[in-house]
């Protein structure tokens, strides 16, 4: 049977918070979402005691693991700085759990307080990057995993990580949909597909509960699925980002230890505008911007294979030429694409001769090529 609310309470009763009192009556516990198996809650405190937090976090982690029935547990810490208080001390390297975020206050401009500060290295990956697009809808998970496969077919070891926590698409693209069992350490253990290591919000909680997370959930939430995994030896881990550049997106940015970033964009002049705005969003927190890569470039009959430009193709090389950033490669609007991703067989694994993963491999081509050197050290 699984698990209730009432018993991860009554658990969560017997552990004692550094307020003198039970956790539960501590006033820092998100609503609990049991649903089953899988458990979910955040403990809110302020980021000047989220050091002191952390061990609490996790005896709650590990007494609701304990519980029959429990199949997935994730507690995250969420900081919040107070306005006018002191900014929380970075934690130290390879610390595991969550670091401090801001909640409501804008991240720091032009890196000033260094961001690199806050990023430890994942052990055993040698280089994270993030795919991330301007708005939604743009192809980006479409685009992650075809370019993990890319980067796949090139020899290297590749995981792909969803942190689209608002609408993690990786359980459909992967027609994944188990739970990670946990390894020895209590780690997770990411799930296997097409030689991949995928892990995504979405095996964890329901899409409706991510649906609802504030910026500093979403942060914990990440940071728990890049340092609680067992990603083993990686040269290249994949983040699909969220979309979009508000704070919950930069702050995530400037959290994970990113080698670099893959913007996706449609041709369409607003995505670019959108596009800009994420070029700048990385550049604000010094990560290099691997390149663009135009999605839905041109339109390619499924019959007769002519191209269309239907939406004014080639303004994303322009707009990479414009802004010195490289331009990675035009992906045209293809049925094969939208069948392959939204059936779980994405075309660079079920058409690995077909014209479409010759395109994407040569995306992941210039992407190692530019991550060489750290693939190389590591
Ligand atoms: P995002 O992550 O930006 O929200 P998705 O990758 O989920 O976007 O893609 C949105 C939809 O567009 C999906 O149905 C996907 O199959 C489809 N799609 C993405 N790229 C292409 C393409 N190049 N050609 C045809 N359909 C595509």
């Amino acid at each position: 049977m699984s698990v209730t609310q009432q018993q991860v309470l009554d658990s969560l009763a017997r552990i004692k918070s550094p307020r003198g009192v039970a956790l539960t009556n501590a006033n820092v516990l998100s609503p609990i979402s049991a649903s089953d198996g899988k458990v979910f809650f955040s403990i809110n405190v302020d980021a000047a005691e989220a050091r002191a937090w952390e061990p609490i976090r996790a005896e709650a982690e590990a007494a609701v693991r304990s519980l029959p029935g429990v199949t997935t547990v994730m507690v995250a810490l969420t900081a919040e700085r107070k306005a006018g208080s002191a900014p929380p001390p970075p934690p130290s390297r390879g610390t595991p759990g969550v670091q401090p975020v801001h909640a409501h206050k804008p991240p720091p401009q032009g890196g000033a307080q260094s961001p690199m500060a806050r990023q430890s290295e994942i052990p055993g990956v040698a280089a994270v990057i993030a795919v991330a697009s301007g708005k939604g809808g743009v192809g980006k998970s479409t685009t992650a995993l075809n370019l993990a496969l890319g980067l796949r077919d090139l020899g290297l070891k590749v995981g792909l990580l969803d942190a689209d926590i608002y609408g993690p698409s990786v359980p459909r693209l992967t027609g994944l949909r188990d739970k990670p069992e946990l390894d020895g350490e209590r780690k997770m253990i990411p799930l296997r597909r097409f030689g991949l290591a995928i892990m995504s919000i979405g095996f964890l909680v329901e899409e409706e509960t991510a649906m609802i997370w504030r910026g500093p959930m979403v942060m914990s939430a990440v940071t728990q699925m890049l340092r609680d995994v067992a990603w083993g030896q990686l040269d290249v881990l994949v983040v699909d980002m969220p979309p979009g550049t508000g704070d919950a997106q930069l702050t995530l940015a400037q959290n994970v230890p990113l080698k670099g970033a893959v913007i996706v964009s449609t041709p369409q002049d607003l995505s670019l505008i959108d596009a800009r705005r994420g070029l700048a969003m990385f550049r604000k927190v010094n990560v290099p911007v691997l390149g663009i890569v135009e999605n839905m470039s041109y339109f390619q009959c499924p019959h007769c294979g002519t191209k269309s430009d239907i939406f004014g193709h080639g303004g994303a090389r322009h707009e990479a030429e414009k802004l010195g950033v490289p331009f990675l490669g035009e992906i045209p609007l293809h049925m094969a694409i939208r069948a392959t991703s939204d059936a779980g067989n994405p075309v660079v694994d079920s058409e690995p001769d077909g014209p479409h993963a010759a395109i994407y491999r040569a995306i992941a081509g210039q992407v190692r090529d530019q991550l060489k050197g750290v693939i190389a050290a590591a």
